[in-house]
């Protein structure tokens, strides 16, 4: 097992990450970390990547999925409650029977 170090470009914070010397001598020959350990989180290997440490991959990388949704309407949805109010959708126009 190697033991490696890696300072975080942003913060200086040292990640240590254990890998095995198979793993090692891949990296070592330039192989992505992606094909060599794919099974591995994102997060951790983003660390063995860039060095950017969890804290800092959480603000750099900051999920925009993970903003509000807004709610929109399906087309579904429009369409019968423009039916329940008389919109007759051949018509294109709104009729009352009162
Ligand atoms: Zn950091």
């Amino acid at each position: 097992m190697y033991k490696i170090f890696k300072v975080c470009p942003f913060c200086g914070h040292v990640s240590e990450i254990w890998v095995d010397d198979e793993v090692f001598k891949r990296m070592e020959d330039g192989e992505r970390i992606q094909d060599i350990l794919p099974e591995l989180p994102a997060s951790e290997r983003e660390i063995l990547i860039s060095g950017i440490c969890i804290d800092c991959q959480e603000e750099v990388f900051a999920d925009p999925d993970e903003e509000e949704e807004r709610y929109a309407p399906e087309p579904e949805d429009l369409e019968d409650s423009q039916l329940e109010l008389g919109f007759d959708p051949y018509e294109g126009s709104y009729t009352w029977d009162c």
